[in-house]
């Protein structure tokens, strides 16, 4: 089982979940930036190893993108000295590992001609998802983490470059309730979603419960095979 995480040519990571596990030890050490989009664990729990493990092969720190409040949630409770060592003063305050840098929603930054789009979501925490714009021109929305989404549609339907559009589908309908109070979607909910978008995009599911995996996809066909759904795969790779 492996958990969100999205490398970004080498060099960028959107999330870092279990999913960076995945990467060699020289793959790890090109990380120059993660963008997060929340603070929950399945999102984040790789950071602490990554950083520990490539700061001394390294002349820069891994520069940590996310909301305020995501970073107050590293800080005070992984990077406390207690869980992990604060690695923003690690080796000394002016060469460290990590740095924190925060984003606000509706805020792009771009790194090496990529451009990454901080989007509205709406989870149980403070949550953002991205658009990710590449140098050929294409644009690629992760949702992150979300329930029922309606600031997010407006301003996707105003990507004329939109191309793959990556959204969660965490539960099953048998599970709807759940979905709702943990601010996910199931299939059902996802159909509603889909309506929204009005531009042509290539739709890839993530976050899928392992488990409900066959299931869930089963009822997605079922629910919004209209928009040809299909499932993201460990290792899959997107031209942008
Ligand atoms: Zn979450
Ligand atoms: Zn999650």
């Amino acid at each position: 089982m492996r958990t969100t995480a999205m490398l970004v040519d080498h060099d960028v990571l959107i999330d870092a979940g279990t999913g960076v596990g995945d990467l060699t030890l020289a793959e790890l050490s090109q990380i120059d930036h993660i963008f997060l989009t929340h603070s929950h664990l399945d999102h984040t729990a790789s950071i602490p190893f990554l950083v520990d493990t490539v700061g001394a092969m390294r002349s820069k720190p891994v520069i940590v993108h996310a909301l305020p409040e995501t970073i107050e949630v590293l800080r005070e409770h992984i990077f406390n000295w207690k869980v992990w060592p604060d690695f923003t003063v690690i080796p000394d305050p002016e060469h460290p590992f990590l740095a924190y840098a925060p984003i606000q929603q509706g805020e792009t930054v771009s790194v090496k001609r990529r451009r990454f789009m901080a989007l509205p979501a709406n989870h149980t925490v403070p949550a953002i998802g991205y658009a990710v714009s590449g140098e050929a021109g294409a644009t690629l929305v992760f949702t992150g983490d979300t329930t029922n989404n309606d600031a997010l549609w407006p301003i996707v339907n105003r990507m004329r470059d939109l191309r793959f559009l990556i959204i969660e589908t965490a539960f099953c309908n048998r599970e709807e309730g759940l979905a709702r109070a943990s601010k996910h979607l199931c299939p059902q909910m996802l159909a509603e979603e889909l309506v929204k978008l009005e531009r042509d995009a290539e739709i890839f599911i993530t976050h899928l419960k392992p488990g409900e995996i066959e299931l869930t996809m089963q009822e997605i066909e079922e629910d919004a095979g209209e928009f040809r759904p299909r499932m993201l795969q460990n290792g899959q790779v997107f031209e942008l």
